[in-house]
């Protein structure tokens, strides 16, 4: 069933979505425990893999192109460090005490999709960045509190802008959420903040959609751009630091279901 553009999903779809979502969660819990300093992310990417295989699972983020890149994404993991927003490649670098890592994932379980995001402090992290985590978690939050069928988007992007604004960061405009289901990229795109510009692609919230909310938030200005010449890893103009968290979400009569929840 579609509701405009946006594919609705059963009760049975959602189930496999949220199975999907299990996985991500794992991996999450997996890097939540092993991400200290003077570990590489790569080693992270290496176990991440490892557990979305033995899950039955395969890692969405592996191979994906986009038109500015000049390879296929080549790991299941997005980590990204301190002024880096999203799309960094794991490898060799280490950890160190006091940066932040943003680690996005996605699997696909018979034939659904679940994507999540978290950032975390790695050893000591400092008052403003350990501010940031907390702001953009909440914002995440918010959006799920405020969710029910009936509401238009536009409503919960503005609750999310508050948030971030009022504690002084800024919501990252070139980025945004996305519908997610056989694929991880659906219609409609999910903004994090709201200008009448976007008037035309508001929508309402009804039961069945399943979303990927994901604000990203930066300490300092919103602009972003590459961060080198791969056109994968976008990192803040200004340099300062950027944080992401992202669950997917299903639509239910009563508010929303966080299927990457665990
Ligand atoms: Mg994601
Ligand atoms: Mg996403």
């Amino acid at each position: 069933m579609r509701d405009g553009g946006i594919i609705l999903k059963s009760a049975r779809e959602i189930e496999l979505m949220r199975a999907a979502g299990r996985i991500v969660h794992d991996v999450h819990e997996m890097v939540r425990e092993r991400a200290a300093p003077g570990v590489r992310t790569g080693e992270l990417n290496e176990e991440a893999e490892r557990l979305i295989a033995d899950a039955g699972g395969t890692a969405l983020f592996k191979g994906v192109t986009n038109p500015h890149a000049k390879f296929p994404f080549p790991a299941a993991l997005c980590t990204s460090i301190n002024e880096e927003l999203v799309h960094g490649i794991p490898g060799d670098r280490r950890l160190d005490d006091g940066d932040i890592l943003s680690v996005d994932c996605g699997v696909r379980l018979a034939g659904y999709c679940g994507d999540a995001a978290t950032t975390v402090g790695i050893g000591r992290i400092s008052t403003d960045v350990r501010q940031l985590l907390e702001v953009t978690r909440r914002a995440l939050e918010t959006a799920i509190e405020k969710m029910r069928p009936g509401l238009m988007w536009s409503q919960v992007a503005k609750e999310i802008q508050g948030v971030v604004e009022r504690a002084g960061f800024s919501v990252v405009r070139d980025y945004v959420g996305h519908g997610i289901g056989r694929e991880m990229h659906e219609d409609p795109k999910i903004p994090n903040y709201w200008s009448e510009k976007q008037h035309a692609f508001d929508f309402k919230l009804a039961r069945g959609m399943v979303l990927a909310v994901e604000p990203m938030v930066n300490l300092g200005d919103h602009r972003v751009e590459f961060g080198d010449d791969s056109g994968w890893l976008v990192v803040t103009r200004d340099r300062r630091a950027s944080a992401h968290f992202e669950h997917t979400l299903a639509v239910t009569d009563a508010g929303v279901d966080v299927l990457t929840g665990g």
